[in-house]
């Protein structure tokens, strides 16, 4: 290897903000300067693991999914908690863990998540000890999803100052052999969530929640996975009934916008805000998008394309490249929309996609009352928001880019 040794661990859910805000109060001394790493649209965690990883995707969104081939949702709670036997691993990146938390602390994480944090730490920094120290070592911690979702900010930042000490000794004791590389799959939107009343919603406009869309045709039949307590959600329904579910949907409370595929080619974006589709063009492998408004601004990009086009981007026809789009909304209370919302629809992020995503303002969730009812929320992720949608990366001994997408960092995690 012609590289020094690495210590790949990642932070489940840590947004870029509180690893710039720990390294203000003098945390994380020595590293290099975080980078932001963009997680894909819904922000969630096997989905943005699997990409960064390159890795097989996912069955579904979560462990409850709808199966497009028997069209029925499938797996949950069952998938959850019990023995980790290979038809549960979500993606093939489990199989490059070296280290991850005992799977009974996937649930009890939500329960008493400082206790998972702190007997989760200790038997990472053993296992590690343990292990060949020539190898690379890749470790995942979920105890910071929890803490963050159940107890908010102030227990995290105790969390990431255990951390920092941990990592000092790790990093007196391995040499400067060993690189560091700390990364997060997703972020995470702190403050006070309330529920979407979605079901009952779409039960008074007149759809069938089902868990089956099998002969449901010519009804107005929309199955709608509820797992964890989550700022995105995914529906499934006839593909002539898209068009009114999205425009029905502008109407609830929380709901920010919907996508759905149109026509094989764009994608539609509709919310209280107004409509747009978004095009994606590949000539010679260079990919280029455009937004067209129809009605107003639902995404609040016409200020970047009037940018665009000042500075002769745009082409005749309104396209301007990927790069170029990434450098301009990197940073966008939508990170990379164009290109991210687009995946999410005609890539391959989950196996079953769906034919419909909601992405829900902050502050709003939606989910299985069964979550609900034992734990109450803090903080939650999954839309496609600046907060839940910035993780983050971080070396000891690199400097990486300032911004990176979700697709792009698996060369810098494992090259
Ligand atoms: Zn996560």
């Amino acid at each position: 290897m012609t590289r020094p040794r690495r210590l790949l661990l990642c932070l489940d859910g840590v947004p870029f903000d509180m690893v710039r805000e720990s390294r203000e109060r003098g945390l994380f001394e020595g590293w290099n300067a975080p980078s932001h790493l963009l997680s894909p649209f819904p922000t969630m965690t096997n989905i943005a693991l699997s990409t960064m990883l390159r890795a097989t995707a996912p069955l579904g969104y979560e462990s409850l999914y709808f199966d497009r081939t028997s069209r029925e949702i499938r797996g949950g709670i069952g998938k959850y908690i019990g023995r980790r036997t290979p038809d549960k691993l979500p993606s093939s990146y489990m199989d490059e863990l070296d280290y991850q938390e005992p799977l009974p602390f996937e649930f009890l994480v939500y329960v008493a998540p400082e206790a998972v944090w702190r007997a989760d730490m200790r038997r990472f920094d053993e296992q590690f000890r343990a292990a060949p120290q020539r190898r690379d070592y890749f470790a995942f911690l979920k105890g910071t999803d929890g803490l963050l979702h159940i107890r908010g900010a102030e227990p995290l930042r105790r969390a990431l100052e255990s951390l920092d000490k941990l990592l000092n000794e790790i990093r007196a004791w391995c040499g400067a052999e060993t690189e560091i590389m700390l990364f997060s799959d997703h972020g995470m939107t702190i403050g006070e969530i309330r529920r979407v009343h979605l079901q009952t919603h779409l039960r008074r406009c007149g759809y069938e929640i089902t868990d089956r869309l099998n002969g449901a045709k010519g009804r107005r039949a929309v199955a709608i996975p509820a797992f964890g307590l989550i700022g995105y959600a995914a529906l499934f329904c006839d593909e002539e009934n898209t068009v009114k579910l999205a425009e029905d949907l502008t109407e609830l409370e929380g709901v920010d916008f919907s996508i759905y595929r149109d026509r094989a080619s764009a994608i539609i974006v509709k919310g209280a805000k107004g409509s747009a589709r978004v095009h994606r063009r590949e000539e010679d492998g260079r990919i280029s998008y455009r937004y067209e408004q129809m009605t107003n601004d639902p995404l609040q990009l016409a200020e970047i394309v009037r940018g665009l086009s000042d500075e002769g981007l745009l082409d005749n026809e309104g396209y301007a490249s990927a790069e170029n789009w990434f450098a301009r909304t990197a940073t966008h209370i939508y990170p990379d929309a164009l290109a991210n919302l687009y995946n999410a629809l005609y890539t391959e992020r989950v196996h079953h996609r769906a034919d419909l995503l909601i992405s829900l303002k902050d502050g709003y969730y939606y989910g299985s009352s069964f979550f609900a009812h034992i734990v109450s929320l803090k903080a939650t992720h999954g839309n496609a928001l600046r907060a839940s949608s910035t993780a983050f990366m971080m070396s000891t001994h690199r400097t990486l880019p300032e911004f990176v997408r979700a697709d792009e960092a698996q060369p810098l995690l494992k090259g």
